[in-house]
């Protein structure tokens, strides 16, 4: 496997800390709001790049976060509180308003087939873990009490720019609204760990520290939970590439400075999707939801077929034209894959070849145009429809775009029906045979060709045809 490290900026070949093994942390949404389908094209790539991994044999652990507090719209210190914002919005309380749209994220995930990670673990479970790793940092030096809240000193670091020349683009996010000196900051990069005073005295939630009544920032958040589940070492740190300044960087400086050792090797951001007039947005123009495009009646997965035909470091335009060809590209492909011949027995050999090479292409730093591309050779090749059916039913497992069981619901459920029975035919025949019941295994037969279907013995196991 290789993949790019925006640490060193070179696609490099991915070796684990633990030979077989990979930890993989995941930056969760913000709940205050649906997601976009911006948020979550991160979310489809992130997902292929573990089941890439999966799929080429490593055992994934990965861990996301919720972040159900601490959160500005600035993504540094400044601005509103966004959770506090969603709540004003809704006439709720802000763990309502966390509830309702972690369900939502999570829903949208299973339409776009993206799997929930092993672990998911809202910020506000953990404020006991955030504050031991705060007070660590304060005796070590690391961070500093100024006006009541708790910053992160990043002149004490070394190096605080650790993914280098970021555009002025990337280090604009961090001060992109309501711009505030805070005269508490030694350093203009400071951070607050700990805010205990701040212009939210209406925060709903607070929580008792040693340094008083108050609630974390939001960087602190990942370097804990992340450590929780995985450790101290960690093999890829997965986000948008929003998150490379200021919350990657913080992330950094606080876990290093904290542990006293590298922390995690590999980092993969995702680019942006935008729309024409630029940056998408939940506030601005149209928001573009999973519902919405539902509701304009585009399946789910056509989007992530869009997603996947380009490179997840490359920008990508969000036009409805451009999705429209990718949802006519989808259906073609499906029915392409339905009306492959079904009799016969699969290839096994030639299987085993066509996924070794789907690691190496998509292996490639998650290359899934590639992949796709691939995909196409598969069903252009001189195999047969079964062998084909297997190397896609295996393929899907990274691609995650069901186009096996969309060709069989677009026939009609009397097709999936049909396939269950028939297969479930064959299982018991198999036992009564094992069983030495000749009779029994006759009647099945008998009963399946009464059926209009026939069934043959092969060397590679029973097939079965319509007749
Ligand atoms: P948030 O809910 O704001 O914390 O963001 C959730 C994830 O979406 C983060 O990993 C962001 O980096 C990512 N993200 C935000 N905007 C976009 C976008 N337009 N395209 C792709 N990913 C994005
Ligand atoms: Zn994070």
């Amino acid at each position: 496997m290789k993949l790019f490290n925006t640490l060193t900026k070179k696609v490099e070949e991915f070796v684990p800390n633990v030979e077989g093994k990979v930890n993989m942390y995941t930056c969760g949404p913000t709940v205050y709001h649906f997601a976009h389908i911006g948020n979550l094209r991160s979310y489809i790539m992130e997902d292929v790049l573990e089941k890439v991994l999966r799929y080429a044999g490593y055992d994934v652990k990965r861990v996301m976060n919720i972040t159900d507090v601490g959160h500005l719209s600035s993504d540094a210190d400044t601005g509103e509180d966004k959770m506090l914002k969603g709540a004003k919005r809704e006439n709720k309380t802000v763990m309502d308003i966390a509830k309702f749209y972690t369900d939502a994220f999570f829903a949208d995930c299973a339409k776009l087939n993206i799997k929930t990670p092993d672990v998911v673990e809202p910020a506000t479970n953990c404020i006991d873990a955030f504050i031991e790793m705060i007070e660590v940092l304060l005796q070590k030096g690391y961070a500093y009490r100024a006006g009541e809240n708790i910053y992160f000193d990043t002149s004490r670091l070394d190096t605080y720019y650790v993914f280098g020349n970021q555009s002025e683009e990337e280090l604009m996010v961090g001060v992109r609204e309501d711009v505030t000196e805070d005269e508490n900051k030694k350093n203009k990069n400071d951070f607050v760990l700990w805010f205990t005073k701040s212009k939210f005295e209406d925060q709903a939630l607070k929580w008792d520290s040693p340094w008083g009544v108050g609630y974390p920032g939001w960087h602190i958040e990942c370097s804990c939970i992340s450590m929780k589940h995985l450790g101290e070492y960690m093999d890829i740190h997965c986000g948008g590439i929003d998150n490379m300044f200021p919350h990657h960087t913080n992330e950094i400086a606080q876990s290093e400075a904290y542990l006293g050792h590298k922390w995690c090797n590999y980092w993969f951001h995702v680019h942006h999707l935008n729309d024409q007039s630029g940056k998408m947005s939940k506030s601005k123009g149209e928001f573009l939801t999973v519902s919405l495009l539902e509701q304009k009646g585009y399946d789910p997965l056509a989007y992530r077929l869009f997603c996947l035909q380009s490179h997840y470091r490359k920008p990508l335009v969000f036009s409805y034209e451009a999705l429209d060809q990718a949802a006519g590209t989808y259906k073609k492909l499906k029915k392409r894959i339905q009306d492959l011949e079904r009799s016969g027995a699969a290839d096994e050999t030639a299987v085993a070849q066509y996924k070794e090479k789907f690691v190496e292409i998509v292996g490639n730093d998650v290359n899934t145009s590639m992949g796709i591309t691939l995909l196409y050779d598969v069903l252009k090749a001189d195999l047969s429809g079964v062998t084909k059916r297997a190397i896609v039913a295996s393929y899907d497992e990274v691609l995650g775009l069901e186009l096996l069981k969309e060709a069989v619901a677009e026939a009609g459920d009397v097709d999936a029906e049909l396939e269950a029975y028939v297969l479930g035919k064959i299982e018991e025949r198999k036992v009564a045979k094992k069983e030495k019941n000749f009779a029994l295994a006759d009647a099945i037969r008998d009963e399946l060709l009464e059926n209009g279907i026939a069934i043959k013995d092969t060397r590679e196991g029973v097939v079965w045809e319509r007749i």
